[in-house]
């Protein structure tokens, strides 16, 4: 059995807490891996490495590290093909869903690249008389990253970008569900010249988080899954005197009004819907009908969805893939044992032939008719199944996504740009699409929910990311002015 180990110090590091977690083939169901799962001691060790090199990787200059951020960029480049095989067969998503995530994550990356610019501070000359004051950003140290199963490569990417550019030394702590694009990545940051100790990979469940979260010489943690496990990290980090940025849980909602263009609304619920067979934080997962247009659009959904071919990623055929586990599979598909009154199936994903293999399927599934408050509604399913809500007006559906406890993303589907507008300014997310169905932010910007889907205040990567791995210096100077001072300086002056 492959056993898939830590990266500290820039080369591979056998676990010895003697416990390990299983790494399972999605398509196949069968376990492919063993993955060593860290102690607190092997955390500490993590973190001691991390933290002797931070000096001299914070001494470097800017022109190295922006080098060597150009260098990783053309090593990720280069290996998409191998780095989306390695995710998909331990992730399960299409190969097509998996070269996205890389080419999503790379975008952070590149504006990594640009460091030497974003992080030029301000300057007031003459702020009093013979007083100038400079601001300037200085990293942290040792920062941690917590990421999910579901984007193995781009939310490492996300935060480890920006924190290593910052001059920062990173502790990454990978789902133990896909570890081995966290492996992949490490050995082509190694390669493109990120010195040893700066970037380590330490795997592991509950017990490596909670000691990055306590240990004294993690200065700060970037996290992002569900929402339970969000706000555990944000409160015991916060608790130890660590900046925490904690993106957790989502239901987005994509609100289609009748004046909408049909197909292209529909097109974009099934792929927001059911790419990455809905595993993803900006997944569509309930469409709100507006008016007269629920029945024309629900068979416009119903005709595409069943189209999709569901298979495993090593068919180029497949648009779908399977679920991450059986138990999460098996917790998607109870959904669909609606009770009566909170909606009717018009897709039952159970009765796709993928399901009835070995491997973690479930197909696209559909539901209209989902009352607002039913466990359809409020809950995040995380998987192929789409909810139809349907509403008479527009105040009812933006009642109906101000009233959710997530607020990750939204969509709009209109031709009125007036209420495209008044919606983007009003509605009460951190994340709008305007007949764009999952409005990830371009890497210049930066991504976060609100309410339940992020604790803390900073955005994660883009400026926001910049902010969160530095902290901010400001000098106060004054020199004698030459044409008054008596100081002689023992060469001549121009006065
Ligand atoms: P998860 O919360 O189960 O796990 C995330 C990380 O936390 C993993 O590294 C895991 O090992 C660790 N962890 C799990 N349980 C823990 C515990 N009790 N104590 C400490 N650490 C623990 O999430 P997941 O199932 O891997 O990912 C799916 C979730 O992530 C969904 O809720 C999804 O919405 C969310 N997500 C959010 C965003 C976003 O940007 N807001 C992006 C991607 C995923």
């Amino acid at each position: 059995m492959k056993r898939l180990q830590h990266w500290v110090d820039g080369r591979s590091v056998p676990g010895t807490s003697g416990r390990t977690g299983r790494v399972f083939d999605p398509a196949t169901g069968a376990q492919a891996a063993e993955v060593d799962l860290a102690s607190r001691e092997e955390v500490d060790a993590a973190v001691a490495v991390a933290r002797a090199a931070f000096p001299a990787w914070r001494d470097t200059s800017l022109s190295r590290r922006a080098e060597v951020m150009f260098h990783f960029r053309e090593l990720v480049d280069g290996h998409r093909k191998e780095l989306a095989q390695v995710l998909s067969a331990e992730h399960g998503k299409v190969l097509s869903d998996a070269l996205g995530e890389i080419a999503r994550g790379l975008e952070n990356v590149e504006f990594a690249c640009g460091i030497p610019h974003l992080l030029k501070g301000e300057f007031s000359e003459q702020a009093a008389t013979g007083v100038d004051v400079w601001s300037m950003r200085q990293p942290l140290g040792v920062v941690a990253g917590i990421t999910p199963f579901n984007f193995p490569a781009m939310v490492p990417m996300w935060m480890f970008a920006g924190a290593l550019a910052c001059g920062n030394a990173f502790v990454l702590k990978p789902s133990e569900k896909d570890p081995s694009s966290a492996l992949f990545l490490a050995d082509l940051l190694a390669r493109a010249g990120v010195p040893d100790g700066i970037f380590n990979v330490v795997h592991g469940d509950r017990e490596a988080v909670d000691r990055l979260l306590e240990h004294p010489d993690v200065a700060a943690v970037s996290f992002v899954g569900s929402t339970a496990v969000a706000q555990h990290v944000y409160e015991t980090g916060t608790r130890h005197g660590k900046r925490v940025q904690a993106l957790g849980g989502a239901k987005n909602h994509m609100v289609v009004l009748p004046d909408a263009d049909l197909g292209m609304a529909a097109d974009a619920a099934v792929s927001a819907a059911y790419g990455s067979a809905g595993e993803r934080c900006m997944a569509v997962s309930v469409v709100v009908a507006v008016g007269g247009i629920g029945d024309a659009l629900v068979a416009a959904i119903a005709e595409r969805a069943q189209r999709l071919t569901i298979g495993p990623a090593s068919d180029s055929a497949s648009e779908m893939g399977p679920l991450i586990s059986s138990e999460h599979r098996d917790r998607v598909a109870a959904y669909l044992d609606v009770a009566p009154g909170n909606g009717t199936v018009v897709l039952d994903g159970r009765t796709d032939p993928a399901a009835a293999g070995d491997g973690f399927f479930l197909g696209a599934s559909l539901v209209d008719d989902v009352p607002a408050g039913s466990p359809l509604h409020t809950d995040e399913v995380f998987g192929p199944v789409l909810s139809v809500v349907r509403v008479d007006t527009y105040d009812e559906a933006v009642a109906l996504v101000d009233g959710h406890p997530y607020g990750n993303g939204v969509a709009l589907f209109t031709r009125d740009g007036g209420v495209a507008r008044r919606f983007a300014s009003q509605i009460e997310c951190g994340m709008v699409g305007i007949n764009v169905p999952i409005p990830v932010p371009v890497s210049y910007h930066s991504f976060g929910g609100w309410k339940a889907s992020l604790f803390g205040d900073l955005h994660m990567y883009g400026p926001d990311g910049i902010r969160f791995y530095t902290r901010g210096k400001v000098v106060t100077s004054r020199w004698p002015d030459p044409a008054t001072s008596a100081v002689d300086l023992g060469f001549p002056q121009v006065r």
